[in-house]
């Protein structure tokens, strides 16, 4: 996940906050425990709106290349229309400025959704017993 920058993993054992490495986000996003970078701690997203939001990242990282065409279109087809004699100068500069000014606040908008910090919840490690079982399934399935 490339998009995924300024995500921030918070641990519930040792409190403290962690830039979140690709590799635990994908962790995350197929919602596998992973260990604490500090505490070694197995830690899991368990906040189903965080998740919710957590998910909802690849369509904001979307917004990026999408709007960098739609502002260079728009840039095109004013000064298309300029030289097609359908618009003034000054207008040809009012709508260039209007689209290289929402294309920034929307891009800043994006980057500031994907900005978060995940509370990560401690999960508890499996007990010897049902290792000991999942182990003997697996045997007696080979
Ligand atoms: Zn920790």
């Amino acid at each position: 996940m490339a998009a995924a920058i300024g995500i921030k993993g918070h641990c519930a054992q040792c409190n403290m906050t962690f830039e979140l490495k690709p590799w635990q986000l994908n962790a995350i996003a197929i919602d596998i425990p992973f260990d604490c970078t500090y505490c070694h701690c197995g830690l899991q997203l368990e906040c189903v709106k965080q998740l919710r939001q957590f998910k909802a990242l690849d369509h904001w990282a979307l917004v990026r290349p999408s709007m960098i065409m739609l502002t260079c279109a728009t840039l095109l087809m004013a000064l298309v229309a300029e030289w097609l004699g359908l618009l003034s100068v000054i207008g040809q500069l009012n709508i260039s400025l209007v689209a290289v000014l929402s294309h920034l606040l929307v891009v800043r908008y994006a980057r500031h959704r994907q900005t978060m910090t995940l509370k990560l919840q401690v999960i508890s490690p499996l007990p010897v017993e049902q290792l000991a079982r999942i182990a003997c399934a697996r045997l007696s399935q080979q």
